[in-house]
């Protein structure tokens, strides 16, 4: 029995482990690959407080491991597959954990095209992370589909390896912050590809050649390219847990983490929220096992 099981070891999970284990509450962090989410993806960080110079993401999220554990807290790679809230246990293929306070910290997962060609070359020029395969397209050209903060930075980061990027956008406006939009607009090696969606993926065992759609003109175009990068945003991780959601399947939380089900929280990306950031993840961590922490103690087991 641990008094508190955390589903998740992203920055939010991770946050969550180093205040639950110092408070001395017996605590185990459940991954289901290896710790760090999708931070430990991300090449450099330059908004977390702290880092005046930024920080890669790999290098932080070992700094809030190490931390965790140092407090005791318990890492271990078990993916949950069910969790039963009446019984207060989370499923792994080979465990069930028991817990006195669950908090979720699944984060969310990419999504992906729906076009033809986008299932046949995913790990043959399909990629969905640029910190993972933008080395692969040395001097290559690339295209990266989606205008948020994800596509525009990872296109900028891209450009460290690529010979250009197409940066395929479906309106003539960027979601991405300006500071981000105006190094991109100042990079040479990026072209915006305006009002635009990708309706075809080509090639023979790779991919070749992307098919562009422009949505007002209605003109049509074939681009070469021998990757392609989607960042069209994410789906939250929430089927393996039956608590109240949001229409996009976000776990929803009152501003402690409570979510409808007591005894359980929710914190960082998975959770309904506006702003998903390495910095407000963490902040729920903190307060989803301050909340837990409470929970155990007025509730006990
Ligand atoms: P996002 O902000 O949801 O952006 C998704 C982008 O994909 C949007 O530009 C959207 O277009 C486009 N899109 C969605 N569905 C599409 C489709 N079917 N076909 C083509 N385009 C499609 O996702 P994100 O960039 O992954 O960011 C997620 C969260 O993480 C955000 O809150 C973001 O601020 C945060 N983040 C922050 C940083 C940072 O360094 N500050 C870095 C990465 C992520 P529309 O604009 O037309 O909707």
């Amino acid at each position: 029995m641990y008094d508190v099981v955390i589903i998740g070891g992203g920055p939010a999970g991770l946050s969550a482990g180093i205040y639950a284990a110092r408070a001395r509450l017996k605590t185990v962090i459940l991954e289901r690959l290896m710790p760090g989410g999708q931070a430990a993806v991300t090449d450099y960080i330059e908004n977390y407080p702290g880092y005046p110079e930024g920080v890669p993401g790999h290098e932080l999220v070992a700094k809030m491991q190490e931390q965790a554990e140092k407090f005791g807290c318990q890492i271990l790679s078990n993916e949950v597959e069910a969790v039963t809230i009446e019984k207060k246990t989370a499923a792994t293929r080979s465990e069930n954990y028991n817990w006195k306070a669950l908090i979720v910290a699944t984060g969310a997962d990419p999504r992906t095209l729906d076009v033809p060609g986008c299932a046949d070359f995913k790990g043959r020029g399909i990629s969905f992370c640029a910190t993972c395969d933008g080395a692969l397209f040395s001097d290559r050209k690339v295209a990266v589909v989606g205008g948020g903060d994800s596509a525009v930075k990872e296109a900028i980061y891209l450009t460290k390896f690529a010979s250009h990027v197409f940066v395929i956008h479906r309106r003539d406006k960027l979601r991405a912050e300006r500071i981000i939009q105006e190094k991109a607009f100042k990079n040479e090696k990026i072209t915006f590809v305006w009002d635009s969606i990708v309706t075809a993926i080509k090639g023979d065992q790779r991919v070749e050649e992307i098919h562009i759609h422009n949505v007002k003109t209605g003109g049509e175009k074939d681009v070469d390219v021998d990757g392609i990068f989607v960042y069209i945003g994410r789906m939250p991780n929430t089927a393996m847990i039956n608590v109240e959601k949001d229409k996009a399947g976000y776990i929803v939380t009152d501003s402690d983490m409570r979510t409808s089900a007591k005894g359980v929280f929710a914190a960082g990306d998975c959770r309904s929220k506006e702003h998903r950031q390495v910095a407000t993840a963490v902040g729920d961590g903190a307060s989803a096992a301050m909340s837990a922490e409470e929970y155990i103690a007025e509730n006990g087991d």
